[in-house]
């Protein structure tokens, strides 16, 4: 039987909206029957279904609070209360988010009948959780509002940035990824424009270069630019192939 140690499919990439037919972000990470789900854009839910049932969903995190990664956790909250209600699920689900904006986070505080709300900020190990079966080291990136970069670990390392401008910690948080899930919302001629919130795709090449990550997948994407144009000016930066995320394409590390 073959053995595949861990599994990462991209459920969608766009930002801060889909194109047709797409989702904004959300990640599954799979490894040994347990299922992370990372972030929940607008249009992830129904494309997580089409790959584990909902009673399989052990744990959620999201990276910050911005609509384009958040705005499926309230569909998926209908979803568990009803699963419990109607017998198909007895349990909630850990949901790991930062606490800032608080108007947002209180409204999805809010829905603890579906899940058991878990502040990033407040860790009891800090920056650090055991969360379904991997090892999560957070940090804070820079973004107009509180964000995390993440590692996530079981048999291999998976780091993924959130949105960020160019961070050094996350360089160093990537060291030796096997996998850089990586933000890329623009291309050269943004840079100015997004050096406060946001990397540029040759950015994400250069962070991945400088962590010495085995492979690079750009993300995040504004739907009217041409992928390839990004691909190739992540390439630039990376000195390597890069992967570009869609719907539904997978890695196996
Ligand atoms: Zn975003
Ligand atoms: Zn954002």
């Amino acid at each position: 039987m073959e053995v595949i140690p861990i599994k990462l499919t991209v459920l969608g990439c766009w930002a801060p909206y889909p194109r047709v037919s797409g989702a904004c972000s959300g990640y599954l990470l799979q490894e040994a029957g347990r299922n992370l789900l990372i972030e929940a854009g607008n249009g992830i839910l129904a494309r997580l279904l089409q790959h584990i049932d909902l009673e399989e969903l052990d744990a959620v995190i999201l990276s910050h609070l911005h609509p384009d990664h958040i705005m499926d956790i309230y569909s998926l909250r209908h979803a568990i209360e009803a699963a419990n209600r109607e017998g198909r699920m007895q349990r909630r689900i850990p949901l790991y988010l930062p606490t800032g904006p608080a108007e947002d986070f209180d409204r999805i505080k809010g829905f603890n009948k579906a899940f058991v709300v878990q502040i990033i900020e407040d860790l009891p190990e800090p920056g650090t959780a055991e969360i379904a079966g991997f090892k999560v080291v957070f940090v804070p990136g820079k973004h107009n509002l509180p964000v995390f970069s993440m590692s996530i670990e079981g048999k291999k390392k998976l780091v993924y940035s959130g949105d960020t401008a160019y961070n050094p910690e996350l360089i160093h948080l990537a060291q030796g990824a096997d996998l850089f899930l990586c933000e890329a919302s623009g291309q050269d001629k943004d840079a100015d424009y997004l050096k406060e919130n946001h990397l540029t795709a040759r950015q994400a090449g250069q962070l991945a270069q400088r962590a010495g990550a085995k492979t690079l997948m750009i993300t995040h994407f504004y739907p009217e630019y041409s992928l390839s144009e990004l691909q190739q000016q992540a390439e630039a930066g990376f000195g390597q192939a890069v992967e570009v995320a869609r719907e539904g394409a997978t890695i196996q590390l």
